[in-house]
């Protein structure tokens, strides 16, 4: 009968299916001719110690028994083009999933997104990196997909308020991804490969007769005595429905000052603010894996900082290992960062945003917003970078140590 073992190996043996058997074998006292296969369930790293380990969960397999491997499908949606309409607004991955949900439950989403499909999306991308242009509809947040389209696609939190990741993450194999990323202790897509993945979702949503709408801005809500009864599109389009889903992201601003000038109760909330980190990759990993060469059974190393600072938390964010540094503004006059990888994590750079908590008390000058004073605060950051930046999609940018010292950089190294 197969059997779960939990092993502690070296990367050497961990990415060499005979020497794992050869391991397994002599751990549990049995020639290696006995054993047919092995099936790995989970990967971990420990680089705690110098010699660094792999923790993996695997299901060995012996002679004469068949080989199960876990199998993924797409539930068992049904048919909603006759049922029940709900409005979603934005088709980023809340948008999407939430859509797939609706699908489940047996009603029929109508996703009105106000970018462009994900092919039409890159010539805007194209314009941004290289003419500065920033299309307010359509850039690295907006568009089918939403900013997750374009993101790194690391598929792990921080948070304790998860609800069922390993779900979301069989519903991203069953559309395409790698099913590695269901054994890996820090799942990762990469940016190379999203874009086919959220356009199956999208196809799967069109072919069980949902509706998904793009170039369709939602400007107006359609409020009656107090409850949702449609939107109002920008080429003036009324779609009518009781219910409605509003996943438009945290960078759609003007859905906020809507909502506020509609009367929707909304209350500002502290969030973090930071810069973007950039470091050779060849550095990050000889820190990590005290080594001078990473090798090749292990990936690209990352990094975590957790810090109390002056009574505030500061910490790394969404770091991406063999990452480049992207532009990710929505709103012409902006500047603002974010960092990808593709799927092999092969660039030579690491980044990542190092950031630093803000308190609601810090948006006191901007008071006369109310509820709105954070995302205001945030604005005026935003426009000041990109003036730093000569008025560009460039980023105003600083060696570290001169940052940690508050100083004007005299040279800027090679960056991504
Ligand atoms: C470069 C980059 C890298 C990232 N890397 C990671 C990562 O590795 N891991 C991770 O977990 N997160 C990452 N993120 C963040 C992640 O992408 C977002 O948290 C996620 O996309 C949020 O999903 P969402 O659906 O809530 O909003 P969004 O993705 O912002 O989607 C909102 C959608 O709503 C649409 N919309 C907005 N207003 C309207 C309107 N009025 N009418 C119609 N449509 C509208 C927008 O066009 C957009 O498509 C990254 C982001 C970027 C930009």
């Amino acid at each position: 009968m197969s059997k779960e073992l939990l092993l502690q190996v070296a990367p050497e043996i961990a990415g060499n299916d005979i020497l794992l058997k050869q391991q397994i074998a002599k751990l549990e006292r049995i020639s290696f001719s006995e054993i047919q296969h092995v099936s790995i369930l989970k990967r971990s790293i420990d680089a705690r110690q110098k010699a660094i380990k792999i923790n993996l969960k695997v299901v060995v397999f012996f002679q004469g028994e068949s080989i199960i491997e876990r199998t993924i499908e797409l539930p068992d949606y049904k048919d909603v083009s006759k049922a029940k309409e709900v409005i979603v607004v934005g088709a980023g991955p809340a948008g999407l999933f939430a859509a797939l949900q609706l699908i489940e439950l047996g009603l029929k989403p109508i996703v009105l997104e106000r970018g462009k499909n994900v092919q039409d999306r890159r010539r805007d991308l194209k314009a941004i990196n290289r003419d500065h242009i920033v299309n307010e509809n359509s850039n690295y947040c907006y568009g089918e997909g939403g900013a997750g389209t374009y993101s790194d696609g690391k598929l792990y939190t921080r948070s304790k308020k998860r609800g069922d990741v390993d779900r979301i993450l069989e519903l991203f194999v069953a559309f395409g991804a790698s099913p590695q990323i269901l054994v890996e202790a820090h799942p990762h897509i990469g940016t190379n490969k999203l874009p086919k993945i959220i356009q199956s979702i999208r196809e799967k949503i069109i072919e069980l007769g949902g509706e998904v709408r793009f170039n369709t801005k939602v400007v107006d809500f359609l409020i009656k005595q107090n409850a949702i009864e449609g939107v109002v599109t920008q080429q003036g389009d009324k779609i009518v429905a009781s219910n409605l889903i509003l996943a438009t992201g945290h960078s759609a601003r003007d859905i906020y000052e809507l909502l506020h000038k509609r009367g929707v109760y909304i209350e500002a909330k502290p969030f973090a603010l930071g810069v973007r980190a950039e470091h050779p990759q060849e550095l990050i990993d000889k820190i990590q894996y005290s080594c001078d060469f990473r090798g090749e059974f292990l990936p690209p190393a990352p990094y975590s900082i957790v810090k109390q600072v002056n009574g505030r938390g500061m910490y790394s964010f969404c770091m991406c290992p063999g990452g480049i540094i992207a532009p990710c503004a929505t709103t012409p006059g902006e500047v603002v960062t974010n960092g990808w990888s593709p799927s092999k994590r092969d660039q030579a750079t690491a980044n990542s945003g190092i950031v630093v908590e803000l308190k609601l008390e810090d948006f006191a000058p901007f008071a006369k917003f109310g509820p709105l004073a954070g995302m205001e605060f945030q604005k005026s950051i935003e426009q000041q970078a990109w003036r730093l930046a000569g008025e560009t999609q460039k980023v105003p940018a600083q060696r570290m140590i001169d940052f940690t010292q508050s100083k004007i950089s005299e040279s800027i190294p090679k960056t991504s």
